[in-house]
């Protein structure tokens, strides 16, 4: 199942290039709230007859009719993966943007995750707000994201599944520092729009095996990452186990994997688009900061 949000906060099911309204199934005061789909992921085993019935009834409209928002506007926690692909571990050490001290970086199974704030949130159609700050860069970064879909606490990574939502495309841009400046990873990683989700969640059981997908990200028409997720360093399961042995993972809670190799520069009115096979794709805008 694909699961979008869109217009007043309405939850859809897509089909191609159709779409569902079925927010009807969720009790109804939500409604018109940002946090409807938390509500929807945390109760979804139950409220499987009350989405079927909904399914059935509601009228199948375009997607180019309705407006995109994020398919999870308020996640509780965004967690993430630094450096979990070999090939982008590699650049980011040969760059002049490396963190201080020039050390090799190390792969989460030794340092663990880092926090975006959930603020940071932006959907399919939401620009890039890119702030004019001096001596920065903005890279894109593409990333497989894992939605959580049952509290996780304490679980080992076989077991991480049962815990797994779905997935959707999540870009981790980041305002790089260059020379001597220094500033919190949380910091650069946390401008508003700088984790763009979408374009909808697509549930666990259409995806074979997170641990193969393609994904791919453009700037203007030209190829800047490939990558599959079976190059992860640390594979879903062993992320998840990792952060519920620190914190309670929540409904709605999301996970960035980690990006590939080809991390580069994004500048004003740049177009980015990223895919990851079977999650769609996301086409965005990159406008300056107007405040
Ligand atoms: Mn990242």
């Amino acid at each position: 199942m694909r699961i979008a949000l869109f217009d007043n906060y309405r939850i859809g099911i897509v089909d191609g290039t159709s779409v569902r309204d079925v927010t009807e199934a969720v009790d109804s005061r939500w409604h018109g709230s940002p946090y409807v789909i938390n509500d929807l992921i945390e109760h979804f085993d139950e409220l499987n007859a009350p989405l079927q019935a909904a399914l059935a009834s509601a009228k199948e409209r375009s997607l180019a009719e309705v407006s995109l928002l994020p398919p999870i506007p308020r996640p509780g926690q965004v967690l993430a993966a630094p450096a979990n692909y070999g090939a982008h571990a590699a650049e980011m050490t040969s760059s002049r943007h490396r963190p201080a001290g020039g050390q090799a970086l190390k792969s989460p199974r030794e340092v663990g995750f880092f926090v975006k704030a959930s603020g940071s949130i932006s959907g399919p159609a939401d620009a890039i707000q890119r702030p004019a700050l001096p001596g920065r860069v903005c890279h894109h970064e593409v990333e497989l994201g894992v939605v959580i879909g049952k509290a996780a606490r304490g679980v080992p990574a076989e077991r991480a599944i049962d815990h797994i939502f779905g997935y959707l495309i999540l870009l981790d841009l980041t305002l790089r520092t260059e020379g001597e400046r220094q500033e919190e990873r949380t910091l650069r990683k946390s401008f508003e729009t700088f984790t763009p989700i979408g374009p909808f969640i697509v549930t666990a059981d259409e995806v074979t095996d997170p641990g193969n997908l393609g994904l791919r990200l453009w700037v203007n028409g030209e190829l800047r990452q490939q990558a599959n997720t079976r190059d992860l360093i640390v594979g879903v399961g062993e992320l998840i186990e990792q952060a519920s042995g620190v914190v309670t993972l929540r409904p709605g809670d999301i996970y960035a994997t980690g990006t590939p190799e080809g991390v580069g520069p994004i500048e004003v009115g740049d177009v980015v688009h990223a895919e990851i096979d079977g999650l769609g794709e996301l086409n965005l805008s990159v406008v300056e900061r107007g405040w």
